[in-house]
């Protein structure tokens, strides 16, 4: 039996070079190896915009192209729909109970979110919003996985699964999988603001669908070293978002950094050979993406089918759930 991997993205917006970079390349590499579940996480994207349904309906078989496009084989991996897995929200249920709300609060990364979306919750976060981790661990779980590959910022949900898994199996016996994080090479890629993490959700992202306009604009609006003023001024590649990006799409790119801090090179200059980089890159991604999405009847009933698959497997692991807490009743 192969080992199960579970992933997923919330379907906030289409994916961009931070998910190319933190989760989607790593996905693809481990699909051969790993029976890999892609979760597309609509549930989860209402607990922050539940006053907007229809962006997620929009972004659902978008999140789906985007995989595809980075090099996701539709006959390797299993897509899933979670608001058509009615099994996670059970096991949210049952997870609730194991988990303080104190617990909850203290979630580094749902605390930085909570501080991002003041205009949405004011001075009060729902009950649904602080509660997403135990939905997440519920994801994994409900599924049997064994290794979740994700970004940095997932590290405290994984923890909090773990805790969780652990809690159950001690009081109703081993019933559920501990899963193991996995974070790929660059698990917390900066957003062109130079601040947070490049998110959908910021306004702060380079998009795989973007035209080479777009890139171009993007990366010339894209925060460098504050200091370096004038184009022989020393610079600061270690503070720089440019530089970052340099070294995600040319690994090896060191002599670059030596030109910067000895001011022989120009913010200019770099930001155009940056932005003719990722172009190159982004260009083959942009063409399957098309081609993907002139088919997107086939690309639907392959979501509906890994749905279908996924259900089953769910169905499965709520009876062992509800046998291991004795509330089977006939
Ligand atoms: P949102 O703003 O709606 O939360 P997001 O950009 O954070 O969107 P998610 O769908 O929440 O994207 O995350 C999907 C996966 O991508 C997760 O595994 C997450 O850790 C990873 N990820 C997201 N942003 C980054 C980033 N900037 N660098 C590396 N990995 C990332
Ligand atoms: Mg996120």
């Amino acid at each position: 039996m192969r080992k199960r991997i579970l992933t997923g993205d919330r379907p906030t917006g289409q994916l961009h070079i931070g998910h190319y970079f933190g989760s989607l390349q790593e996905r693809v590499k481990l699909q051969d190896e790993f029976d890999t579940f892609i979760l597309i996480a609509d549930v989860q994207a209402l607990t922050d915009h539940f006053h907007e349904p229809e962006l997620v309906r929009r972004h659902v078989f978008e999140v789906v192209l985007d995989n595809l496009a980075a090099g996701i084989e539709p006959e390797k991996v299993t897509f899933v729909i979670q608001s058509m897995i009615p099994e996670i929200a059970e096991l949210t249920v049952f997870f609730s109970n194991l988990v303080s709300l104190s617990r909850l609060r203290q979630n580094p990364t749902v605390k930085t979110e909570i501080a991002l979306k003041k205009e949405l919750f004011g001075n009060s976060v729902s009950y649904g919003f602080l509660g997403y981790p135990i939905s997440q661990a519920a994801d994994i779980t409900v599924f049997n996985a064994d290794l979740v590959p994700v970004g940095e910022d997932q590290m405290p949900q994984l923890e909090q699964t773990r805790e969780l898994v652990r809690k159950f199996n001690r009081i109703y016996g081993e019933t559920l999988t501990l899963p193991e994080g996995k974070y790929g090479i660059f698990p917390r890629v900066k957003g062109l603001d130079g601040k947070a993490k490049m998110s959908k959700s910021l306004n702060n992202a380079i998009f795989l669908a973007d035209s080479p306009t777009q890139i171009e604009a993007k990366v010339q609006g894209a925060l460098t070293d504050p200091q370096k003023l004038r184009v022989n001024d020393a610079g600061h590649p270690e503070i720089c978002t440019v530089f970052t990006y340099h070294q995600m799409f040319s690994p090896g790119i060191e002599e670059l950094a030596g030109e910067c801090r000895a001011g022989s090179r120009g913010c200019r200059f770099c930001k155009a050979q940056l932005t003719a980089k990722i172009i190159e890159t982004l260009a083959p991604i942009r063409e399957r993406r098309e081609a993907f999405a002139q088919n997107l009847s086939e690309v639907k009933d392959l979501v509906s089918e890994g749905t279908a698959r996924a259900k089953r497997v769910a169905s499965e692991t709520l009876n062992r759930v509800k046998d291991a807490m004795t509330i089977q009743y006939f």
